[in-house]
């Protein structure tokens, strides 16, 4: 059968424009539908305006620094507008550069939303209906709000980067990756943050020295970080809403902000009718190949719910034409993938936290906290951390965390050790670099603690 396309990618965010433009590059007819902005989530609405507010919001903490230092200098106001027209043009050309890759590698794209409507056939929203050897589903996630009464009230992170002003006052619920960057955001923006995790720590899942560590900064640096708390219901009330806690006294906000989790994109793209199985969360799901249970049909990204981060889906859109278009089965290796979170302080996090590696095996814990030179000379009270976990029997570093600022920086280095299988000696072996905070991932001599 003669086909339109060999390759149609439903959705242009960083793992679909990236596998339909190395699909191009290899010689195949590839289509691309997107029904929203190109770029997705990383480009449009997470990864990169959320780092840019990152950078926006360390400037009062430096400024405050800089006086220390001797710099007369204060942050005066700021300007919210300014700075998110800014931050608009910005996405713009980033978007602009992303349609360019994709037409300059020969991909034919479509702004439309696309729905299956055979294994091979992809109906367009624009009334025409395209075929293709392949289909490449790459639709990522969207954040959801918890089921309680007047969630409606609530934004999302969607939302933040559009809000007309920004608040005097704000509630973040959830503790995971998003609440965390935002309340440290907005804290640095000069909001008044209070952040509800139901749990008894934030960062669930990540180390608890790290995690703690990052909590205690938080609320040191001024965010009410409110443990083993949830929302009962919320009203509406004068410009705000009024939070009724599981804990404590009603309190009011000018705004809600829902970092409870993401969703996979799964809804009405005629899936399950083609026997595409979907998981509990509506996860696609995929074999090691990312080929879904109908053969013509991959997913890849934060659709199939595996590791939600930007890199990994580029890389499982690189695997998938690497298996279909070249003729090499490669399957994607989704271990020991470093990962910031951009939280102030930032934490980097590469391998396996204390906890899960002692469940595994005997370890030895090296880690050092300690106040750093740039802090410790204007009397600062932040801390830092660096921490490895190692295997007592092949001495490999099964795990390293690191609280500093710049954390996500030096993971990435770090990360190239620990995935070629560095052991603690590798590590010892190579000379520090002074001063800086790193160096006391090369220097901890004694294990803090055997388990
Ligand atoms: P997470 O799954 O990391 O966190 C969701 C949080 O919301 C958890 O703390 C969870 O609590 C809480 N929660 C869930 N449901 C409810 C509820 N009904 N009521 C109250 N609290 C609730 O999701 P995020 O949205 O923060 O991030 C999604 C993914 O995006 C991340 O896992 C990550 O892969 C990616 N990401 C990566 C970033 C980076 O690399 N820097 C930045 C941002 C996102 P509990 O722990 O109890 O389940």
């Amino acid at each position: 059968m003669a086909f339109d396309y060999d390759l149609f990618v439903i959705g242009g965010g960083s793992g679909g424009v990236r596998a339909a433009r190395v699909a191009a590059a290899t010689g195949a007819r590839v289509a691309l539908a997107e029904e929203s902005r190109y770029g997705g989530t990383c480009v449009i609405r997470g990864c990169v305006p959320k780092k840019l507010m990152v950078f926006a919001s360390e400037f009062p903490a430096e400024m405050e620094a800089a006086q220390s230092y001797g710099w007369t200098v204060h942050a005066g106001g700021f300007d919210w507008t300014g700075f998110r027209t800014h931050l608009h043009s910005e996405l713009d050309r980033l978007e602009g550069i992303y349609r360019n890759l994709l037409k300059n590698s020969g991909v034919t794209t479509f702004d439309a939303r696309a729905r299956l409507s055979d294994a091979h056939t992809v109906a367009l929203s624009t009334g025409e209906s395209v075929t293709a050897k392949h289909i490449l589903i790459a639709t990522g996630g969207r954040p959801i709000r918890p089921e309680l009464p007047g969630a409606e009230h609530g934004i999302v992170s969607d939302d933040i980067f559009h809000l007309e002003e920004l608040p005097k006052s704000i509630l973040v619920v959830g503790g995971g990756y998003i609440a965390c960057e935002f309340a440290c955001i907005l804290n640095g923006l000069g909001v008044e943050v209070t952040q509800y995790y139901r749990g008894a720590q934030i960062l669930r899942g990540f180390d608890e020295e790290a995690r703690g560590l990052v909590s205690e900064d938080m609320i040191e640096n001024g965010i009410d970080v409110r443990l083993g708390t949830n929302i009962l219901d919320i009203r509406a009330e004068e410009g705000g809403y009024v939070v009724k806690p599981t804990s404590g006294a009603e309190k009011r906000f000018d705004k809600i902000f829902f970092a409870t989790g993401r969703r996979p994109n799964s809804g009405d793209l005629g899936l399950e009718e083609l026997g595409v199985r979907l998981g509990r969360n509506g996860q696609i799901e995929v074999d090691e190949y990312s080929q879904t249970a109908v053969p013509s049909i991959y997913a890849i990204g934060d659709v199939t719910d595996r590791v939600n981060l930007t890199p990994v889906a580029i890389r499982e859109g690189m695997a998938f034409v690497e298996t279909v278009f070249n003729g090499n089965p490669t399957p994607v290796d989704h271990d020991l993938i470093p990962t910031a979170i951009f939280t102030q302080p930032e934490i980097g996090t590469v391998g396996l936290s204390e906890e899960a590696a002692r469940d595994i095996e005997p370890i030895e814990v090296y880690c050092t906290s300690f106040r750093p030179m740039k802090t410790a000379f204007i009397g600062g009270t932040g801390r830092v951390l660096m921490k490895l976990v190692v295997s007592q029997a092949t001495r490999r570093v099964l795990g390293c965390h690191i609280v500093a600022p710049g954390a996500g920086e030096m993971i990435q280095m770090a990360g190239i050790a620990v995935k070629m299988g560095a052991t603690k000696e590798d590590f010892d072996r190579v000379c520090a670099v002074h001063p800086t905070m790193s160096e006391e991932l090369v220097t901890m001599k004694a294990p803090m603690r055997k388990s």
